[in-house]
């Protein structure tokens, strides 16, 4: 991880290469200047396995936190330790590894304002099906999604999101990590 990611680029990336969940949440950290923790984990990890370094990152998360309600002093206070600690340097020195499919899926499911999870596994389908029209997937593509979602396919539901927005027929990979959709997608786009 030494800086492969400049941050000038996250908004682009994040509509070229993001899966939905880290989609919505980094147009929710850009909306609101903040994230409730469980999207700070969750996207905080995704981005440093994306290659942001410590140091980034910490600018990253400061400069929209401090945006909003937060002032300089109370994000170095607050917030700061939490990134730090993600990246292994307080408390125990876990190295944490960014979460795969199945954790977002099966752990810690979002409550009202919080942004992290599955999109495909937590939102309401109905604005689900709406998200997916603004983002001008295809109406028999947003039919199979649904589909897929209504038979608890939550991974297979995002490879066809994969493959419509990436305009492959076969995407040759089996998903499971957000990271690696990530990875797939640069693959193809560079
Ligand atoms: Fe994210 Fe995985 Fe859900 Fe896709 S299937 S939106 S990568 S958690």
């Amino acid at each position: 991880n030494t800086g492969k990611i400049s941050l000038e680029l996250i908004d682009a990336l994040s509509v070229k290469s993001f899966p939905l969940c880290m989609r919505q949440l980094h147009k929710a950290l850009r909306d609101n200047h903040h994230l409730r923790h469980g999207g700070r984990i969750q996207y905080g990890l995704f981005l440093k396995g994306i290659g942001l370094t410590l140091e980034q990152a910490l600018q990253f998360w400061k400069s929209e936190f401090i945006k909003g309600k937060v002032d300089a002093d109370k994000f170095d206070k607050g917030y700061a330790y939490s990134i730090r600690h993600s990246y292994g340097k307080e408390g125990k020195r876990t190295d944490y590894t960014p979460f795969s499919c199945m954790k977002i899926i099966l752990s810690n499911p979002p409550s009202q304002g919080d942004y992290h999870g599955c999109p495909f596994r937590h939102s309401d389908p109905e604005l689900l099906k709406q998200k997916l029209q603004s983002y001008k997937i295809p109406p028999t593509g947003i039919t199979q999604i649904l589909e897929l979602v209504k038979g608890m396919h939550y991974q297979l539901a995002c490879q066809k999101y994969f493959q419509l927005t990436h305009d492959v027929d076969d995407i040759g990979f089996s998903l499971n990590h957000p990271n690696q959709y990530f990875a797939e997608s640069q693959k193809l786009l560079s």
